[in-house]
């Protein structure tokens, strides 16, 4: 049998597999010493853990592996954020953004190289899809910038390359890896999932336990613009996905969804903007985070200026519902909303 990645394990599937091979003589000590080694001091072999006994390092070496995706490079921009590019043992090219947040840090991971969905505004979807990432490879992204940074990262979101959606299992096994008690310990609240509205996987996540929280990607409230700008509304229509946000606003009472709507010049800034977001976006509590755009060669879509932004939303303020305008971090060094991956093209 071949050795199973150690990082895309919650701890007690690391005391399962040294129970089945027969390796957990001297108690759970062993799982736990290497969960903190790996998660906490971000050691990237078993011998460099401080305090845990060489004799066992065989047993663990035995088991599992310790792969690592490769640190590329690292680009800061003048707001403190940092891009980070990782390549993947296959060559497939993944980013992840270190984001400030106030006196905290958040990161920006991804979950697939590279995006079948093809969003317009995005240059991950000009790429088009290479491969879903393993929760292993997910999480690698979190140590490996916390170990470089020398930060805690206090929140994840999953906004970076892919569509966390179309990499459900891998994508929820990384939850569930971020949340354990010997590891990072983030609780699953700081954890959000931005998806571009993947409506089965939506009413399926509205019926589990899960306690993340979905983020989604609303980009216009004018069904054709939408269409133009999301190819994926092709698939599953814009009332379709407003039932499934409001079956997710119904599995959690009293909280809002947070609705993200990109501001771009000559297109979604309009008067009809507003009516439709009067007339389609009613029925559960939600903020609407409006994000600029940034720009992507290519895209043929042009960024708002700072001013006509602020105009729009003002306009917005009588509705009565929560507004935040949210420039995007890293802007300068493509490491802002739909710019991961710009790069490689
Ligand atoms: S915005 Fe998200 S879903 Fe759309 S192409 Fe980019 S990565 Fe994919």
């Amino acid at each position: 049998m071949g050795l199973i990645p150690f990082k895309g394990l919650h701890l007690d599937e690391v005391h399962g597999a040294l129970q089945a091979g027969g390796l957990l003589e001297r108690g759970p000590l062993i799982a736990e010493q290497a969960y903190r080694g790996v998660h906490g001091q971000f050691a990237q072999r078993f011998s460099d853990i401080r305090g845990l006994s060489h004799r066992k390092v065989p047993r663990l070496e035995d088991t599992f592996s310790l792969d690592a995706i490769s640190l590329e490079s690292v680009h800061g921009a003048d707001d403190r954020s940092r891009r980070y590019v990782f390549r993947l043992r296959d060559g497939a090219v993944v980013e992840s953004v270190l984001i400030p947040r106030h006196a905290r840090w958040s990161l920006c991971v991804s979950s697939q190289a590279g995006c079948a969905l093809g969003c317009q505004f995005c240059a991950t979807g000009m790429i088009g899809l290479k491969r879903n990432l393993e929760p292993w490879e997910i999480i690698d992204q979190v140590l490996q910038v916390s170990r470089h940074a020398g930060v805690r990262v206090a929140g994840i979101v999953f906004m970076g390359m892919g569509e966390p959606l179309q990499n459900e299992v891998a994508v929820f096994q990384a939850c569930r890896v971020l949340s354990c008690r010997e590891g990072l310990q983030l609780s699953p609240r700081k954890i959000q999932i931005s998806t571009a509205g993947v409506v089965p996987a939506i009413h399926r996540f509205a019926a589990s336990d899960h306690r993340m929280d979905l983020v989604f990607s609303l980009v216009s409230a004018v069904p054709e613009k939408r269409a133009a700008l999301m190819p994926i509304q092709k698939k599953y229509g814009f009332h379709d996905l407003l039932d499934a946000i409001r079956a997710y606003a119904d599995s959690r009472p009293k909280r809002h969804v947070t609705l993200e709507y990109i501001a771009i010049r000559g297109l979604t800034l309009g008067d009809d903007d507003i009516e439709a977001i009067q007339e389609h976006l009613v029925g559960f509590p939600f903020i609407l985070n409006v994000i600029p755009l940034n720009p992507v060669a290519g895209s043929g879509l042009e960024a708002p200026g700072r001013e006509e932004v602020r105009e729009w939303t003002e306009r917005l303020r009588p509705l009565g519902f929560p507004v935040k305008v949210r420039f995007s971090a890293g802007q300068g060094r493509l490491a802002g909303c739909g710019q991961l991956g710009a790069t490689l093209l």
